[in-house]
């Protein structure tokens, strides 16, 4: 990971490259800010910077022994703190190999991903006191190779407090060219002790050219592209997330979009056939086109009052609602989003889906012309 590698955050790296260049690094580092902006990548970027042994243009070579290591994560003088799970004796090297390629593959960190990562099923994933007892251990021995020891400390707010305290220790009485770096997503949760003792680095959410930009270089079309970011409140996980089900949004907006015709039309022998349609794609499906319909149906509501900051839609649903939106009004909102809610508990409950969908639309159609 190098400098190169991060989108936005420019005055941050800008920092981070400096305190490297004027060689005023702090022991403890504290990049904050919500989950899914890049922290973890930045910090990667950091760590590669500073063992780079042939620094260019302000950024790391790639190239250089340290930068393999790093890349490879064989420096023997880097090391990762995480939650995990099992007996809090065991040691973290065995979720190793998981969480290499974790961060390879999710760089933005999704902690949902990684739990799935280490089959933490219902456990709570944590960071044991024992974790903060390995790292006094080896950071009181010297570095292997280079001049300096750095910890990778990944949501420190899921520290145990035992083991909060313990790295308290660490930062109150540092061992010389240790470095922490705290990667948190939550820092108002860390012990205030411990935040008072870093140099703190508040990130803000990407801006929605950042995240476009980003998922264009993934192969997304950048209209596409654009959509996503427009939903996706400057988090990369959301927008992964919500790029993965493009092909569903569309899907259910076309859905919608029949649906509200024919109810207004009342054409009760097309909303048959649409509603059997639709419940044959199974339930789960079905529940997702309710929980998108009563999303669009809010959208609606809201699109009347003129104050676009309060809308997310795609470009697709906005040309839509233009037209659409006065039919969801203050008469009948509030019994279309219980109709809503109805039949999607019903449908998880496992009533007949096929009635549960056209009771639904016959609903609509009563609602929409009231
Ligand atoms: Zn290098």
């Amino acid at each position: 990971m190098k400098y190169s590698d991060i989108t936005g955050h420019r005055s941050t790296v800008d920092s981070l490259r400096d305190i490297v260049d004027t060689d005023h690094i702090p022991h403890a580092i504290l990049l904050g800010g919500q989950e899914g902006i890049g922290k973890m990548r930045l910090a990667r970027a950091f760590v590669s910077y500073l063992y780079c042994m042939d620094r260019k243009d302000g950024d790391s070579c790639g190239k250089c022994p340290a930068c393999l290591q790093n890349a490879h994560h064989n420096n023997p003088d880097v090391h990762y703190v995480f939650p995990r799970i099992g007996a809090a004796s065991k040691s973290t090297d065995a979720f190793l190999p998981q969480w290499h390629d974790f961060i390879d593959k999710h760089s933005y960190m999704p902690k949902e991903e990684w739990a799935r990562a280490i089959d933490a099923g219902n456990s709570v994933p944590v960071i044991y006191r024992n974790d903060a007892a390995e790292i006094s251990r080896t950071a009181a021995l010297s570095s292997f190779a280079y001049r300096y020891k750095t910890y990778i400390i990944w949501m420190p707010e899921k520290m145990q407090p035992q083991c909060a305290n313990a790295l308290l220790k660490l930062l109150e009485e540092p061992f010389p060219n240790t470095i922490f770096i705290l990667v948190s997503n939550e820092p108002d949760k860390l012990l205030p002790t411990i935040f008072s003792r870093t140099q703190r680095f508040n990130l803000k959410p990407l801006n929605d050219e950042e995240v476009a930009g980003i998922l264009a270089s993934e192969g997304i079309p950048y209209a596409e592209a654009q959509e996503v970011a427009a939903l996706s409140e400057g988090n990369m996980i959301k927008a992964f997330d919500i790029a993965g089900e493009g092909g569903e949004i569309k899907e259910f907006s076309g859905l919608y979009m029949q649906m509200m015709r024919l109810a207004y039309a009342r054409n009760a022998g097309g909303l048959r056939m649409l509603s059997d349609a639709i419940a044959a794609m199974g339930r789960e499906k079905n529940a997702r086109f309710l929980a998108y319909c009563a999303r669009l149906t809010r959208e609606n509501f809201i699109y009347n009052l003129k104050t676009p900051e309060l809308n997310a839609m795609t470009r697709g649903e906005e040309d839509f609602s233009v037209r659409f939106s006065p039919f969801i009004n203050y008469k009948n909102v509030e019994r279309l989003m219980s109709e809503i809610q109805r039949a999607h508990d019903d449908i998880l409950r496992n009533a007949n889906a096929r009635l549960v969908m056209f009771d639904f639309m016959l609903k609509i159609m009563m609602l929409l012309r009231k």
